[in-house]
């Protein structure tokens, strides 16, 4: 992998999402070489791939490039690397560019598409995890507006303007909101010759309520302002088939649709190589102590999503989104730069910021501690949070500008088939990490 060998205690960290990316950026200056390993060179701002898949926002904005975090020491170094396996016996990380023997290891990978052993979801479906996955989808969408543009069969084009949604948790309420916009505001603009009153948005849940990680609350909100928008919501509903035409359920409903969406779930994303008792097999995730050590290894450490973590307030773990990632990568930094010094390590409290989602352009629900609260002005605090955890200047000014021309003006600048979808066999073979 081309590092120098030095003096100093050798920290690996593999993946730079939120989780690693926290973690790196407190250990940079200090006594010990890092070397931050990612599949892709940059880091992903996922909270906002929804606006990539709907045209909202260039990829760009929310990818931020991993080598302008390691550039600033000379004691750090990024590889772009696919982990495949850990020797934990020789301290060995195994990648597809070569091997690397670590001092202390920390394991952030993150999650994957949860698609519950359903081959048929998983083959024809569509999902979003990363920025190539949401690029898939945009281009998928309005590549099947041109179509049902120059179809006469009245059957063929009604499969190609329906838009199916699985799972109305926060990703498919904000894509499912975010794809009623287009319907409302561009279709009628770009695609005259198509009538919008024939396009369909369908959101389908198992449990009995949106935003069911959400309170009560925001679940009503959420549920009235995207019937508001046009969406329709289908409870108590799961999906059992989608054979890339029709999606069948567990009740009467089946819908022929051309464009089918996952977004019901996530399982850990974790390396081959560790004892079976390092993990929680269910969760798929790391069973991790109060120190984010894996059970069972001194030197190993998982954070963010792929880390479970039981304590009494979260016997389950904490929840998979992005403050506990930041949070516990930041509080690690602490503890390995203990552990260097020979001193005690302190124990990981999660402090809880609450959550939130938007509803189409200007509507929002948030649930904070003792303060739940939703429409115009969530939204404005949903659009400054997700601004400020935006890693980079650039970044967040293009967002913002974006965001501000979007709202003025009713539009979306994004809506380009730059790269074509070209099918779902494609779409196997690239995402061949299927995270
Ligand atoms: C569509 C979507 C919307 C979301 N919206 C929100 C939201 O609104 N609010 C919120 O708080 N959370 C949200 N989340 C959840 C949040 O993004 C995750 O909880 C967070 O990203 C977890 O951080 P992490 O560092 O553990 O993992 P990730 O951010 O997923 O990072 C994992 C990194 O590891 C790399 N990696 C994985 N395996 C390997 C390997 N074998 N070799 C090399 N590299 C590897 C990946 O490339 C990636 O860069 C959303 C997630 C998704 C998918």
């Amino acid at each position: 992998m081309n590092i120098p060998k030095t003096d100093l205690p050798r920290v690996v960290i593999i993946g730079g999402g939120f989780a690693g990316m926290a973690l790196a950026r407190k250990i940079l200056k200090e006594d010990m070489q890092m070397v931050l390993l990612d599949r892709h060179n940059y880091h992903t701002f996922q909270p906002l791939l929804y606006q990539v898949s709907t045209s909202g926002l260039e990829p760009d904005s929310i990818a931020y490039p991993l080598r302008k975090i390691t550039r600033s020491s000379d004691k750090c170094f990024f590889r772009l690397a696919e982990v495949t396996s850990i020797s934990p016996e020789n301290n060995t990380v195994h990648t597809n560019i070569g091997e690397i023997i670590y001092d202390y290891l920390v394991i952030a990978t993150g999650s994957k598409t949860n698609f519950f052993g359903n081959d048929s979801i998983e083959e024809h479906g569509m999902w979003m995890k990363t920025v190539p996955q949401a690029l898939n989808i945009r281009s998928l969408i309005l590549e099947n507006l041109e179509q049902a543009t120059i179809t006469e069969d009245p059957e063929k084009r009604k499969a190609l303007l329906n838009f199916v949604l699985a799972g109305a948790g926060p990703t498919g309420v904000e894509l499912s909101g975010a794809i009623a916009e287009l319907r409302n505001h561009i279709v009628p603009k770009d695609y005259p010759d198509l009538n919008p009153n024939e396009m369909h948005i369908h959101l389908l849940e198992g449990l009995d309520r949106v935003l069911p990680p959400m309170s009560e609350h925001a679940s009503k909100k959420a549920h009235k302002m995207l019937e508001e928008l046009g969406v329709k919501i289908h409870l108590n509903t799961m999906v059992k088939n989608y054979d890339g035409h029709l999606v069948e359920t567990n009740t009467d409903l089946a819908i022929k649709t051309e464009t089918f969406i996952w977004s019901a779930g996530v399982t850990g994303a974790p390396v081959k190589g560790l004892n079976a008792s390092a993990m929680v097999e269910k969760a798929n995730r790391y069973d991790v102590n109060a120190f984010n050590q894996v059970n069972g290894y001194e030197n190993i450490f998982a954070i963010g999503d792929i880390a479970l973590m039981k304590t009494e307030e979260f016997p389950k773990g904490h929840p998979m989104v992005a403050q506990p990632a930041i949070q516990q990568g930041r509080h690690l930094a602490k503890n390995i730069k203990h552990l260097i010094r020979g001193e005690n390590l302190e124990p990981f409290d999660y402090f809880d910021k609450g959550t939130m989602a938007t509803v189409g352009r200007n509507r929002a629900v948030v649930d904070l501690h003792k303060w739940k609260f939703s429409g115009f002005f969530a939204w404005f605090v949903w659009m400054f949070v997700h601004l400020w955890f935006l890693v980079g200047f650039r970044n967040r000014t293009v967002t913002f500008f974006n965001w501000i021309y979007n709202y003025i003006n009713y539009d979306k600048a994004a809506r380009l088939i730059i790269r074509p979808f070209k099918g779902h066999e494609e779409k196997m073979t690239m995402d061949k990490e299927k995270v």
